[in-house]
């Protein structure tokens, strides 16, 4: 016997999660200087965190012998303020709402299950939801990223357990309607997971219909608009019911104080989040009008451009050489060879990235 049997089948065959590339191996792979290079592959804030979660984290860092508390408490109340819900339907969460997924699938498959996913989306809910032993549907969406309502009712059995949507959808920037969301609680008997990572840089949030579905769970983080990915933090709003379970589960302390600290910090300040959400409206509209491709309309702090007929891989490649990190889309499944996303940045780091596009 391998050793490599110890591990289970459904775990052995998943493909690894790729990340955005690093600035570090960037510049040792092209021979440039660490400070030159632009990072626009992985959606984080360009303007930094808040410097109130900076003061914040600094503040904590002394007290850092301590456990936190178990259930970040402080935080909860300070989101169910932020977000006008009961703390009975917030859940924070660590390492980010990474975390969340995954202790919210090891709560809810059971061996056999499945979940569906309307493809191209993000990664990560393949490998969570596997790791605790579902099977993965998956079900292209449309020619435009709207997801197909009939394709995923067709995909339904009864073992499904989660239909995952991802509103703003990463790669693709479209969010899901509020119409198509009610008509898959109403008709599901599973979870239906909404992923608003990105939510805040346009509008529709669902979060509200927490209150009037007991079966939705939307999934939220400080990474994106909150400028904090470093820190791994999460959150998510789910039924009061399901917020019980989840509990008694979830890893203790998963929320770290510094964490806790910086994320009651950042939802404080209206300064840092309005200037970060008019920045990404301005230069996702100046993108969208100066890359010379075909470019998706988004709701995201990033857009899609799809370079066809030339192959992703090698644009991206140009624009590395130019020190420009974007995203090759082609580690999606489902998405082909020419897309790649492009995180919103400063103006100055736009106008790089269309010249960058120009030059190809
Ligand atoms: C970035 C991202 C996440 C991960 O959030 P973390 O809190 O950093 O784990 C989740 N979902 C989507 C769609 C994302 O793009």
């Amino acid at each position: 016997m391998s050793r490599l049997e110890l591990i289970d089948e459904n775990i052995r065959t998943i493909s690894e999660y790729v990340p955005g590339r690093s600035i570090e191996d960037t510049a040792k792979k092209y021979g440039l200087d660490p400070a030159t290079i632009i990072k626009l592959g992985s959606n984080e804030n360009p303007l930094g965190p808040s410097p109130k979660a900076v003061e914040a984290i600094l503040e904590s860092a002394g007290k850092v012998n301590l456990y936190p508390s178990a259930d970040a408490g402080e935080l909860v109340e300070a989101l169910s303020k932020y977000l006008s819900l009961p703390v009975s339907n917030i859940c924070a969460a660590g390492p980010g709402m990474d975390g969340l997924l995954d202790n919210l699938m090891r709560l809810i498959i059971q061996k056999g299950d499945e979940v569906i996913l309307p493809i191209p989306t993000f990664s990560y809910y393949e490998i969570a939801a596997r790791a605790n032993g579902a099977s993965v549907i998956y079900v292209k969406r449309k020619e435009d990223f709207t997801i197909d309502l009939d394709a995923i009712g067709t995909a339904v059995s009864s073992r499904t357990k989660v239909i995952f949507l991802c509103s703003p959808n990463n790669p693709s920037g479209n969010i899901v309607h509020e119409s198509d969301i009610r008509m898959l609680l109403r008709s599901f008997q599973g979870l239906v997971f909404v992923d608003e990572a990105y939510i805040e840089f346009g509008e529709h949030s669902v979060a509200n219909l927490v209150m009037e579905y007991d079966n939705l769970v939307v999934g939220r983080t400080f990474s994106k608009l909150f400028g904090l990915a470093g820190l791994r933090l999460g959150y998510a709003i789910m039924p009061s019911w399901l917020k019980k379970e989840y509990m008694k589960i979830a890893t203790p302390f998963n929320v770290s104080l510094p964490a806790l600290k910086a994320g009651v910090a950042a939802i404080s300040d209206e300064q840092h989040i309005e200037k970060s959400i008019a920045m990404v409206r301005e230069g996702r509209k100046y993108l969208q009008e100066h890359i010379p491709f075909k470019v998706y309309d988004s709701m995201a702090n990033f857009v899609l451009v799809d370079v066809s007929p030339l192959n992703a891989s090698d644009v991206c490649e140009v624009l590395l050489k130019r020190g420009i990190i974007v995203r090759d889309c082609r580690s999606f499944k489902g998405a082909g060879n020419s897309l790649i996303r492009v995180t919103v940045g400063t103006q100055e780091q736009n106008e790089c990235v269309v010249e960058a596009f120009r030059s190809v």
